[in-house]
C-alpha cells in the first residue's frame, strides 16, 4: 500500500541566499525547511488526508488531548548529503517500526512503516535544498510525530490522530572537535520501571529528565545517568542517549534492553563492533561496575550514543559525594572514535554500507 499525498507548495518559500544563510549556520532545531507533512487518522476512515504543505503553526482546540494527557510519540532520524549529491537516510525502516511499537504502548493506532518511510522521503524530496552539504557532519535533522488531536477531556485513546513530519536543518554536534562529557548519577529521579514506558519514545519521558537534568546542569555536569528503578543500582541510560563500557581486554558492555530506548545507533554499534572483533555484551550492568572498572583501569573508555550526536565519549561521572575519571577524560578513547569514523563515514558514504544501513532519497 502506498500512500496518498498531495503537494501544495509554499506560497512564501526562504530565497536561496535566506536558506545559504541558514546552513552555513544551522545549529540545532531552531530553523525549519519550508514545508511540512500531515497524515490524519480517525476509527471510521484510517489514516488519510496525506499531504505536503507550507510550513506553519497549528491551530488546535484548547481541549486537545495531547495537551492534557501526553498521548504523544515521536522519531527523530536524519538525512545526509553525500559528495556526489544524492541524499540519503539511515535506516528510516527501523525509526518507523521504532514508531509502531511506541504506537502501541500509546495505544495509537499503527501507521504502516512503509507509509512512514515514504512520508518521510516524500517531504525530504520537496525541501531537498535544506539537506546541508555533508562537510562538517551537517545534516537535515528529521522529526516525526505522532499526537492525540481530538478535543476531548475523556480520558480513553483519541479518536482522531494526527500524524507530521517536520525537519530541521542542523550542525555537527560538536563544534571545535569531540569532547568528552561529565556526567551527573542521579539517585533522586529514575526514567522508567518495568511495565512503563521506558522503551517508547515518548514526550513524557523527556518531561520527566528535565528537573534530573536540571540537578546535573547545577552539579557542573553536561547529561544525567538514571539507574532503575527496581533496585537503584543497574545503569539505565541518558535523557536521550544509550551506553556503551569498553573493557581493556577489548569486550564491550551495553544495557540490556528493556526499559531503556532502543536506539538505533545502540544497535548499529552492536553489529559494528563485533565486525571489528570485538565481543560485545548487552546486560544489566551496575553502577559499581562502572565506578570500579573505570577506577581499576578494566574499564578503559565510557562513550554514550544517539542520532544527535552520534557517539559521545564520556570523561567524568559525579554523584553527591564523589567522582571518578577515566584515563581517556580530556581526550576521547580510540576505540569511541574508531566506532563513531566508522559510522559517520557509512552515513555520509565515504564507507562502503556493508550493512545495508542507507536508503536513497534522492
Ligand atoms: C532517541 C533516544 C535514544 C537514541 O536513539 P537513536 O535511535 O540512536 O537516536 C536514546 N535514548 C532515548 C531516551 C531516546 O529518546
Amino acid at each position: 500500500m502506498t500512500l496518498d499525498i498531495t503537494t501544495t507548495a509554499s506560497d512564501s518559500p526562504r530565497s536561496e541566499s535566506e536558506v545559504a544563510e541558514i546552513l552555513a549556520n544551522p545549529g540545532f532545531g531552531t530553523y525549519f525547511t519550508d514545508h511540512m507533512f500531515t497524515l490524519e487518522w480517525t476509527p471510521g476512515e484510517g489514516w488519510h488526508g496525506g499531504r505536503i504543505t507550507k510550513y506553519g503553526p497549528l491551530s488546535l482546540d484548547p481541549a486537545t488531548a495531547v495537551l492534557h494527557y501526553a498521548q504523544e510519540t515521536f522519531e527523530g532520524m536524519k538525512a545526509y548529503r553525500h559528495a556526489d549529491g544524492s541524499i540519503w537516510t539511515f535506516r528510516p525502516e527501523e525509526n518507523a517500526k521504532r514508531m509502531t511499537r511506541s504506537s502501541h504502548r500509546l495505544a495509537f493506532p499503527v501507521l504502516e512503516p512503509d507509509d512512514f518511510v515514504q512520508a518521510v522521503d516524500e517531504l525530504v524530496q520537496v525541501d531537498q535544498r535544506w539537506v546541508p552539504e555533508g562537510a562538517g557532519e551537517k545534516s537535515l535533522y528529521i522529526r516525526p510525530f505522532m499526537i492525540a488531536s481530538e478535543a476531548f477531556l475523556g480520558v480513553r485513546p483519541a479518536q482522531h490522530v494526527t500524524f507530521m513530519v517536520i525537519a530541521s536543518p542542523a550542525g555537527a554536534y560538536f563544534k571545535g572537535g569531540v569532547k568528552p562529557l561529565t556526567l551527573w548519577l542521579t539517585e533522586d529521579y529514575t526514567r522508567a520501571g518495568r511495565g512503563g514506558m521506558g522503551a517508547a519514545k515518548t514526550g513524557g519521558n523527556y518531561a520527566s529528565s528535565l528537573v534530573a537534568q536540571q540537578e546535573a546542569t547545577a552539579n557542573g555536569c553536561d547529561q544525567v545517568v538514571f539507574l532503575d528503578v527496581a533496585e537503584g543500582k543497574y545503569v539505565e541510560e541518558l535523557g536521550g542517549m544509550n551506553m556503551y563500557f569498553v573493557y581493556a581486554d577489548g569486550h564491550v558492555v551495553t544495557p540490556e534492553t528493556g526499559t531503556i530506548l532502543e536506539g538505533i545507533t545502540r544497535s548499529a554499534i552492536i553489529e559494528l563492533a563485533q565486525k571489528k572483533g570485538h565481543q560485545v555484551e548487552e546486560r544489566k550492568f551496575s553502577i559499581d561496575e562502572w565506578r570500579e572498572g573505570v577506577a581499576s583501569g578494566d574499564i578503559t573508555e565510557v562513550f554514550a550514543c544517539g542520532t544527535a550526536a552520534v557517539v559521545t565519549p564520556v570523561g567524568t561521572l559525579k554523584w553527591d559525594g564523589g567522582e571518578v575519571s577515566g584515563k581517556a577524560t580530556d581526550d576521547a578513547g580510540p576505540l569511541t572514535m574508531e566506532i563513531r569514523r566508522d559510522l559517520v563515514d557509512i552515513q555520509y558514504g565515504r564507507a562502503d554500507d556493508a550493512f545495508g544501513w542507507m536508503h536513497r532519497v534522492c
